[in-house]
């Protein structure tokens, strides 16, 4: 599969283990020119310095998803920068760390505004904000989880916002198609990350996987970027609206 050619933008790029990092990777190794964002002064050190590992040169810029001033900015800088885009990243996700280890019925309204905001209404506003630079049709790719349609164990209102981000990926596939703008997501099995480190109970979590799954193993985050090549890439020209399992088939365990 081949990006040549093609100008990406990655979000959610925190350290060498995060899954947007994964896709970064394959996306520049399969020829993108990419930019990478980073959230707070804290992060940025760690992004240019992964980012002077890749195959091509990009460039890395601010962005909190959850300041529109600053997804502003992204953009205009982004238009000025590469012209246009071809597909957009987006592996940002955030719950207070409470919230996932106390009882779903304690979250509390901050918790949940919060989750739902940087988790899932982030995909809409980077849609919103990369439609006019896909002047060529293009690709919005997500990451999700399973919690989104099962319980699992203190994923809690992270399982709600990713419930409203696969849904958000049906109605925006459907708005943006027409513009030949596909919307996926890809629905990972758990991976060791930052994020997935606040989630109390995590290695547990992988354990069952491990037993369950029918691969009998736990998914690694180079598949979840070659996934994401895949489905970026026009190889994956007629999928849209789709949430994609890289997670060794548990999904379709009963037990
Ligand atoms: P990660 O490396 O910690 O990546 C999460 C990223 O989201 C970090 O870069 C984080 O930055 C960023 N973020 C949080 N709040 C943000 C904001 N307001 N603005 C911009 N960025 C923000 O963990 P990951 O596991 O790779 O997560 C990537 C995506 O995969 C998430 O959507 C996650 O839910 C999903 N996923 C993960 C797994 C898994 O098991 N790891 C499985 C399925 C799906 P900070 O570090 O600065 O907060």
């Amino acid at each position: 599969m081949t990006l040549t050619g093609k100008k990406g933008l990655v979000l959610g790029v925190a350290n060498k283990r995060s899954l947007a990092w994964a896709i970064a990777k394959r996306a520049s190794e399969a020829g993108a020119d990419l930019a990478l964002t980073f959230q707070g002064e804290r992060l940025e050190e760690n992004v240019r310095e992964l980012a002077g590992t890749l195959a091509r040169e990009s460039q890395i810029l601010p962005c909190d998803v959850a300041a529109d001033d600053q997804l502003d900015a992204l953009f205009a800088k982004i238009r000025e920068t590469m012209g246009r885009l071809d597909f957009v990243v987006h592996g940002a996700a955030f719950a207070p760390r409470e919230a996932l280890s106390a009882p779903f019925s304690q979250t509390t309204r901050e918790a949940f505004r919060m989750a739902l905001d940087i988790s899932a209404y982030s995909l809409v506003a980077l849609a919103r904000g990369a439609q006019p630079l896909m002047t060529e049709g293009g690709s919005l790719l997500t990451l999700t989880y399973l919690g989104a349609e099962r319980v699992l164990p203190n994923y809690n209102v992270m399982g709600v916002a990713k419930a409203a981000l696969e849904c958000s990926v049906r109605y925006l596939a459907s708005d943006l198609g027409p513009q030949n703008i596909r919307v996926n997501a890809i629905s990972a099995g758990p991976v060791k990350t930052l994020a997935a480190a606040g989630i109390s109970g995590f290695s547990d979590i992988l354990g069952v996987y491990r037993d369950r799954a029918p691969l009998r193993r736990n998914t690694e985050a180079g598949e979840v970027g070659d996934t994401g090549v895949f489905l970026i890439s026009d190889a994956a020209r007629g999928i849209t609206g789709e949430v994609l399992y890289v997670d060794g088939g548990y999904h379709v365990m009963g037990m």
